[in-house]
């Protein structure tokens, strides 16, 4: 018998509302592919990511260290060129640019700058794809290559660092890039998810058994090692010297 057997999986469902009775039991408010539904739960975990919808619904803000965010589009590299699979990265002077084979021998690009800081322009495909094959290393290794597909298109996400005020609370706690969440140029989100689910499993487990310490002692950890984080993650950007009064690099000499 496998022991996540009572584990029961439901795609298409997103959370809509919350509400926590006097015995601090969950009502949640679910919509199931076009059906709204009414669910009980003893313990909530917020996993939804950025957006960290228990954690709005319940009033907990957030704290956000920059603006960074992600413009990515994804182009297919001609049939017979192949480069070797490695993340590529690359700083412009006014952020910096990450590409990635992926399945299909596509190629996703991104730039990286801040909000404020976008240049419109950037979202017209055709000067977004010329700015890429500007870019000294990356550009060089596939321009001549990147075919632009007839979906094409930019999303726009954000990708700055950040996390919630409070990442637990009565008989509920939130875990990866809802509770914390990182610039990619650490590599670090997808890691630090997978552990807090880890230690947020044991945590609630403890909790569940009474233990009172459990739900501080999982915060604490995650606090001690996101300011370890933001320390490493201001010696990386110091690394860069190019561009020292270009307010992005400027933003990030000074954090
Ligand atoms: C451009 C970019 C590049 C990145 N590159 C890297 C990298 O190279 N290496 C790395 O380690 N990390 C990288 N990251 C970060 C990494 O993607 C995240 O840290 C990781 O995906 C966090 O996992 P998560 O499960 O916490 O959240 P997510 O992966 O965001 O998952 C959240 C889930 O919750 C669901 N959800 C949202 N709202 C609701 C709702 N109301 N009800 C129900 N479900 C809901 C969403 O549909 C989603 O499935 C990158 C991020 C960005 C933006």
């Amino acid at each position: 018998m496998s022991k996540y057997q009572a584990v029961e999986w439901l795609l298409g469902c997103k959370l809509l509302r919350v509400k926590q009775d006097n015995n601090k039991n969950w009502q949640l408010t679910v919509n199931c592919n076009g059906k709204q539904q009414t669910w009980g739960a003893r313990f909530l975990v917020d996993a939804t990511g950025r957006i960290a919808k228990l954690a709005r619904c319940l009033g907990i803000k957030r704290e956000q260290y920059d603006r960074l965010i992600a413009l990515a589009c994804p182009f297919k590299l001609q049939l017979n060129h192949t480069i070797a699979n490695y993340t590529y990265i690359e700083a412009v002077e006014n952020g910096w640019w990450y590409a990635a084979v992926i399945p299909g021998n596509r190629l996703m690009t991104v730039f990286m700058t801040d909000a404020d800081l976008l240049d419109k322009a950037m979202l017209n495909l055709d000067f977004y794809q010329e700015l890429f094959s500007q870019t000294h290393l990356i550009g060089a290794l596939v321009k001549d290559y990147l075919i632009s597909e007839l979906n094409n298109k930019i999303t726009i996400q954000t990708a700055s660092s950040s996390h919630l005020r409070q990442v637990f609370g009565e008989n509920w706690l939130a875990v990866g890039d809802a509770a914390f969440a990182y610039d990619p140029i650490s590599s670090y989100g997808i890691a630090s998810a997978l552990g807090g689910g880890f230690y947020a499993g044991n945590a609630i487990a403890d909790h569940l058994l009474g233990k009172r310490e459990a739900l501080p002692a999982y915060s604490f950890i995650h606090e001690k090692n996101y300011k370890l984080y933001l320390e490493m993650l201001s010696n990386q950007y110091q690394l860069e010297k190019r561009w020292s009064n270009n307010l992005f690099w400027k933003r990030r000499h000074c954090a």
